[in-house]
This record gives structure tokens, sequence and C-alpha cells, in this order.
């Protein structure tokens, strides 16, 4: 059955500031990146807008600085353009992310800021308009019962963004502008564990840029997918390594499981004098305590929990 794409206007401003009013003016209004995102999700009837605000015209919004501080890098600069980029050398996991995300056409057009703020997915949510109504659509959008949870109040969706986890390992900050002007949030408080609203966001506001202070650790990030290429992760790990005196420290963040993606504190670092062995199962252990993953994929929730605790063990193994 063909769906037919609702009507809207397309505005198209030259700086932040305006795109700031456009969306304050135009109530419903949604902030537009490549749209690989999002009109895929339109064509199907999952966000009904009738304007859409264009940030591609902003020079600003596609910089990529670098100095002392760090990398300041634009929402609006490219796949394609971060992974040739000298910015990125030393922050491997994000350059794995990357290269991870869909394939090389995509990556061309599709945005850091919008990979950032992608929509959360599900089998139940990412379907035709026809067979989410046929099956009396669900609480996300327009229903009143979640197919995944049915006791449940609150949606499952899980987050399917590859770069997020890369970013917060290496500590990565958001610039966020609205009507009351700029302010900044570490990456990990951006999100919420909602499938139906899972980042932080205030009305009207959008993510400008992305900080990353000087690597200090070295990374590396991996993905589980179905398909060797152009799939969304299942879930995805990615883990940064930094020696001192008293041993190893890791940071750990995943995707893929949960409504958000999220950093998993490990306190303690892998001394010359304990049992890696023993360390590493505990490692293995922790993520899998943490992670919730649902049966919002058509691979069982057990099987990505434990998939996602080997992945983390091996990067971590690896980087040590
Ligand atoms: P858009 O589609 O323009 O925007 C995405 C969402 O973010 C929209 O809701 C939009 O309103 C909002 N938004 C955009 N920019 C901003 C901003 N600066 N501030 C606030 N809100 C904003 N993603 C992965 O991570 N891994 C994959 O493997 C992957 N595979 C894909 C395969 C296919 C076939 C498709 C269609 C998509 C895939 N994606 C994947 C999802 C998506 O294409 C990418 O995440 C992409 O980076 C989104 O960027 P965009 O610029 O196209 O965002
Ligand atoms: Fe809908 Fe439940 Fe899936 Fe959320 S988790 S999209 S409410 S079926």
């Amino acid at each position: 059955m063909t769906e037919v794409m609702q009507q809207f206007q397309v505005l198209e401003p030259s700086t932040l500031a305006e795109a700031i009013d456009a969306l304050h003016a135009n109530p419903g209004a949604v902030p537009l990146s490549a749209g690989t995102d999002l009109i895929v999700r339109m064509r199907k009837g999952l966000s009904e807008t009738d304007t859409l605000v264009d940030l591609g015209r902003i020079p600003e919004f596609q910089e990529i600085t670098i100095d002392e501080k760090g990398k300041h890098i634009g929402a609006g600069a490219t796949l394609a353009t971060l992974q040739a980029h000298p910015a990125l050398v030393d922050y491997s996991a994000v350059l794995r992310a990357i290269e991870g995300v869909a394939g090389p056409s995509h990556r061309e057009v599709a945005t850091l800021g919008g990979n950032l703020c992608q929509d959360t997915r599900c089998v139940y949510y990412n379907q035709s308009h026809w067979w989410r109504k046929a099956n009396g659509y669900c609480l996300k959008y327009r229903g009143d019962i979640c197919h995944v949870a049915p006791k449940g109040n609150r949606c499952r969706a899980a987050f399917s963004g590859d770069i997020a986890p890369a970013l917060m390992v290496h500590d990565a900050e958001l610039e966020l502008m609205g009507p009351d002007g700029k302010r900044r949030l570490p990456l990990s408080d951006f999100y919420q564990e909602d499938g139906a609203a899972h980042m932080v966001l205030q009305p009207f506001e959008i993510v400008v840029a992305v900080h990353l202070p000087p690597a200090t650790a070295v990374s590396d990030y991996h993905k589980i997918r179905i398909r060797g290429a152009v799939d969304y992760p299942l879930a995805g790990v990615a883990v940064a390594c930094t020696k001192k005196a008293e041993g190893v420290h890791f940071a750990l963040a995943l995707t893929g499981t949960n409504s958000m993606p999220f950093k998993v504190d490990i306190d303690e670092p892998l001394r010359p004098s304990d049992d890696a062995v023993v360390y590493f199962d505990a490692i293995d252990k922790v993520v899998q305590k943490a992670v919730s993953p649902q049966r919002t994929t058509t691979i069982a929730p057990h099987y990505r929990r434990l998939s996602i605790a080997a992945t983390a063990v091996r990067l971590a193994r690896k980087l040590s």
C-alpha cells in the first residue's frame, strides 16, 4: 500500500539565532539536518509536522576547530567530513563508530548532531502506517499500549545510535542553544531512560556543537549487528583505557540495549597484582547487570545481553 507524505514547508535560517526564532515562531516545527532519520520517519507517518527548520545553511553549525582545550565540532559536520578530518585521529572509538554508521553514501550527508538526536527504535514502531494502525498503534505514538511490555507504562524503544557511546568514553560535552541562549552539559547527561522522550532538550532547543577534551585514553568501539554493513547496532560498546602508575583504568559506554546510551562505572583499575581473569569476569557481570534489552528487535534480548558483555570484555582485554 502506497503512503503519501504529508505537506510541509522548509524554512532555511542562515544563523543559529534565526533557527531558534523559526522553531519558536512555528509551533510543532522540527529541526532538520540531513533528514536520513527524520524524513524516513515522516514517510512512515511517525513524525507529523508542517514545518521543518533546515539547519544545513548555517556556516557556524559546520565548523570544526582544534585548540589546547580540545576539539570543537559543529553539530552539522557530516560523518564523511569527520572520517577524513584530523580532529578525530586520537579518538579511535569515535572514528570506528562513525565508520560503522549505515553506508558511505549515507555518511556523505548524515550529520553528527542528527546522529546524537536520532529517534529510538522498536520493531513495533518502525513500521508502515497501515501496519501500526492494524495493530492498534502503541504507547510511543498514537496508541495506549506497549506491545513489548504490555503491563508497563513507558516506552522501551532502544536508542540505536553508534556515535554517542564512543564520545561518552572520551568525556564529550554538548553545546545546546535555545531561546535563553547557550548552555553546556556532559553528553552522558543528555539522555534519559524513556523511549518516547529520550533527550533532555528543552522546547525550541538544538544541539549546536560537541566538545571533546584532549584525548588521554586509547579507545575502540564495536557494534553487534545482523548484516556487516548498513545496519543499526543491536548492541554497541565503546571502551577507553588509560594506563596509570597504579594500574589500567577503563571507561565503558553502551548503546542499543536501553532507551538511552549510557556510561558504565568501572571504579577499580586493573592492578598488576590482580588476576586478570577474575577482573574481566567482573566487568562481564557489571555489563550484563547494567543493560536491559527488550523485545524491541528481532534478536532475543538475552543474546544481546550476553554478546554486549562479551564484546566489552574483548575490547577491554585488547586495549589493556
Ligand atoms: P536528521 O534525520 O536530520 O535528524 C535526526 C533527528 O534529530 C530528527 O528528529 C531531527 O529533528 C533531530 N535533529 C537533527 N539535528 C539536530 C540538532 N542539531 N539539534 C537538535 N535536534 C536535531 N544511525 C546509526 O547511528 N548507525 C547506523 O548504523 C545507522 N544506519 C542507518 C541505516 C539506514 C538505512 C537509515 C535510513 C538510517 C540509519 N541510521 C543509523 C540513522 C541516521 O541515518 C543517522 O543516525 C544519521 O547520522 C542521522 O543524521 P541526520 O543528519 O540525517 O539527522
Ligand atoms: Fe511502542 Fe512499546 Fe515499542 Fe515503545 S517499546 S515503540 S511503546 S511497542
